[in-house]
């Protein structure tokens, strides 16, 4: 659904990052309209929706970069950064914080992506695991994908023989757990190849949050 012409009135001033901030200069309407977080921040009494300007300290500028280009064009960024292996690292921030901000679509956009990349370049960023699950809550729809992505894609019985020490350092134990519970070992009658097809035909709706930002 495109939004309507009015949601281009008015101007508000987001700061991101620690100091000095880099400013960004959006539209009130379009942010209302897919977040909630923005919208309570923006339509309360608070000094925030007085002023028009919100700090977003914690959040860093490739990651609101990100979310804006999502905002008005539907894309996270141009091709040329889904070439870089180090963009699993945006992704999961991305989505990370559409979840805090109440973004539905911009988490799905970071969910697509983070399969289009794993398949591309047929692999999962297990340096990632343990920020992920610190940063998300049980039955979080990227701690799904990965527990998905991790049965499809390895030799689990090789992993867990190598689980000593060093490796239960990087996975965290529920994901472990979500890895154990996923339902993709009954589907898995394939090899490593045929898994390939597999994830590419996989329904992506299962990892998306399909609430609307007032429904969250
Ligand atoms: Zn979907």
């Amino acid at each position: 659904m495109l939004p309507s012409g009015s949601l281009y009135d008015s101007i508000i001033t987001i700061e991101v990052g620690p100091k000095p901030p880099k400013a960004y200069w959006l539209h009130e309407g379009i942010l209302c309209h897919h977040s909630l977080y923005f919208r309570e921040a923006l339509r309360g009494d608070s000094s925030e929706s007085q002023q028009k300007v919100i700090k977003l300290e914690e959040t860093e500028v490739k990651v609101f970069d990100a979310f804006k280009n999502w905002l008005y064009t539907g894309k996270l960024f141009d091709t040329s950064t889904l070439d870089d292996p180090k963009v699993f690292d945006v992704l999961c921030k991305i989505w990370i914080f559409g979840n805090r901000r109440g973004v539905p679509g911009l988490k799905n956009a970071a969910a697509d992506a983070f399969i289009d990349q794993s398949l591309r370049l047929w692999i999962l960023p297990d340096e990632l695991f343990l920020f992920i699950y610190d940063n998300t809550s049980n039955g979080a729809q990227l701690r799904t994908l990965i527990a998905d992505l991790l049965v499809l894609s390895r030799d689990l019985l090789e992993m867990f023989t190598r689980l000593d020490g060093s490796l239960v350092e990087r996975y965290p134990k529920q994901l472990l757990l979500d890895v154990l519970r996923s339902p993709m070992h009954k589907d898995l009658r394939f090899q490593s190849i045929a898994s390939k097809i597999f994830i590419g035909k996989m329904d992506r709706c299962k990892y998306h949050d399909h609430r609307g930002p007032d429904e969250i």
